[in-house]
């Protein structure tokens, strides 16, 4: 039966709360629920949030791929800040740490 609810709940069907005076669907020993369940502010704040956390994967997908310098991938060791003249061909490189050098993008695993 349908009922004013006179305390705080949380409803069966959608879990969320059951403000006093809203109208509720009542059965002695059952979960009440809402008649209308209404749309869940919740949805709404977990829309950036779900969004952030995109952006943040894509960070750190980028961070483990490597940097990108002069449109060149180097690796996640690389240190962009630090350029130098590669070792192997002199073109521009950058610091490669595992390599101890400065090494362009084709010689970064040349080593
Ligand atoms: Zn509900
Ligand atoms: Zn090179």
């Amino acid at each position: 039966m349908t009922i004013m609810a006179r305390y705080v709940g949380t409803c069966g069907r959608c879990g969320g709360q059951i403000q006093i005076g809203d109208r509720i669907e009542w059965e002695r020993g059952e979960r009440s629920s809402h008649v209308t369940c209404p749309k869940r502010p919740a949805q709404l704040g977990a829309a950036p949030r779900t969004q952030a956390n995109i952006i943040n994967a894509l960070f750190s997908c980028a961070a483990s791929l490597g940097h990108v310098v002069d449109g060149n991938l180097y690796k996640p060791d690389a240190h962009p800040a630090d350029r130098g003249p590669c070792t192997r061909c002199g073109r521009s490189g950058v610091w490669i740490s595992g390599a101890g050098q400065h090494l362009c993008a084709r010689h970064q695993d040349d080593y």
